[in-house]
């Protein structure tokens, strides 16, 4: 089975442009990135449905790319080879950051205001703009003194690579199936070119630690089956796959044939998992009180860090790298030190409000989702449904998706 890692992001049109825009796209393995232009969103309760994508729309619209799946190592190398080709930067790589103090004023030049960061390998970099894109612990935020807010979900986000029975699609469609434990999704992936009859998919199952200790220790062809259980199985044949030592592959043919299930809409069925590529984290919401503070800006997780339900961490991250050059040039173009409050005040302005929007719709949509209680699975459900129906609303909420913004962003 070809191997791709298990750390993958859907990148939404706007920050495929920004890449493309800085040419670091073209630096990318195209051939291991998958765009899809479909999605299928349903209640694991209710079975009521949403779909995203050409099923909408009015002619003449044609469907668009909802987003495309990229490993972020991909991603990664893809921008480094970019910073190589542009030149005039030095790259420290394998090195972390031990500590980071103030600069002193020697007479000469006055830095006792300045960051100055300890490297492992003995170097000393003062900088007069210390940019923190250093994850969700971010030592930079803790330097400056920033508090970062918010919660733990209790849940898990479980991810792995498969292989899945080949829709035979030319359009490639994502899944996402809400269960009140947390939502299961299902990614795609590249087709497997060695066989038609197969094609790849990343899977991000947020659920419970106990849960997730189940998933994480049953042998691979079992943890296939109960996949494919989470995607398809009424509630409660699933709490009996989670709480019971059983044959999970057994158990769910025989519950799929007495079940007989017929809908139309179900993904492709899991045949394989990648060997080694099950793995889980600890799902979040924080955010920082600002991004900003004397010769310090945050960008990334180190900002804010989100529940993965709607994809959207990584595309937060790249907005704000958008927005913090095009404020740095602002500054540069005007004079500005652009190490100060007063030159970075735009960037955290313009980007707090977008991120906390998006923070708190993709939170509400987590505990609407989290309940199994009737009245508001029947209200959820009416909503979906009504949505659903109206292609318009459909459209907005799409477009919003794909630029990374939210409703009023
Ligand atoms: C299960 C799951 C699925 C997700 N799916 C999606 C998705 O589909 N779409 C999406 O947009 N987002 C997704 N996300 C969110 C996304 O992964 C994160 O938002 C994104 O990786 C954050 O990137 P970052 O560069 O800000 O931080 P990180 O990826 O955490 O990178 C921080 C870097 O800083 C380095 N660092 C930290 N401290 C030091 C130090 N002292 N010295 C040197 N280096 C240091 C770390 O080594 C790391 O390389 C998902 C998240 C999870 C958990």
């Amino acid at each position: 089975m070809t191997a791709f890692t298990n750390r993958v992001s859907s990148l939404t049109p706007s920050s495929v442009d920004f890449i493309n825009r800085i040419g670091a796209w073209n630096h990318l393995k195209k051939y291991r990135t998958q765009k899809y232009e479909q999605m299928h969103v349903w209640d694991g309760v209710s079975g009521a449905a949403i779909d995203f994508g050409d099923v909408g729309l009015e002619a003449p619209a044609k469907p668009g790319v909802i987003a495309t799946m990229c490993e972020n190592d991909n991603l990664v190398r893809g921008l480094l080879r970019r910073i190589h080709e542009l030149g005039g930067v030095e790259m420290i790589d394998k090195t972390r950051v031990k500590s980071i103090g103030y600069g002193t004023d020697d007479g000469e030049m006055d830095l006792s205001g300045w960051p100055v960061v300890q490297l492992d390998n003995g170097r000393e970099l003062t900088a007069r703009l210390l940019v923190g894109a250093d994850g969700q612990n971010s030592p930079v935020r803790t330097f400056a003194g920033i508090e970062s807010n918010g919660w733990d979900y209790g849940r898990m986000g479980v991810v792995a690579t498969l292989r899945t029975e080949s829709a035979g699609e030319n359009v490639r469609t994502a899944y996402q199936r809400f269960l009140p434990t947390g939502p299961i999704a299902l990614l795609p992936m590249p087709a497997d070119h060695k066989s038609p009859k197969y094609d790849y998919a990343t899977l991000v199952w947020s659920t419970t630690p106990e849960i997730a200790q189940k998933l994480k220790s049953l042998p691979p062809a079992q943890f296939a089956s109960m996949v494919n259980a989470g995607l398809r199985l009424p509630m409660a044949d699933l709490e009996y796959l989670y709480k019971h030592e059983c044959d999970v592959t057994e158990e769910l043919n025989w519950r799929e044939s007495v079940l007989k299930l017929k809908d139309p809409k179900l993904p492709p069925k899991v045949v394989e998992v990648q060997e080694g590529s099950v793995a889980s984290f600890p799902l979040k919401m924080r955010h920082a009180d600002s991004y900003i503070a004397e010769r310090i800006a945050l960008v990334g997780d180190a900002a804010h860090t989100t529940h993965p339900l709607a994809g959207q961490g990584l595309n937060l991250g790249i907005g704000d790298v958008e927005c913090l050059v095009k404020t740095l040039e602002h500054g540069v173009m005007d004079g500005k030190d652009i190490g100060s409050v007063l030159s970075l005040e735009p960037y955290f302005s313009e980007r707090y409000l977008t991120n906390h929007i998006m923070l708190g719709v993709v939170d509400k949509l987590h505990k609407l989702y989290g309940t199994d209680f009737a009245p508001v699975v029947a209200a959820r459900s009416m909503g979906l449904s009504a949505v659903n129906s109206l292609g318009w609303v459909k459209n907005m909420l799409m477009k919003q998706a794909a630029g990374g913004k939210t409703l009023i962003g």
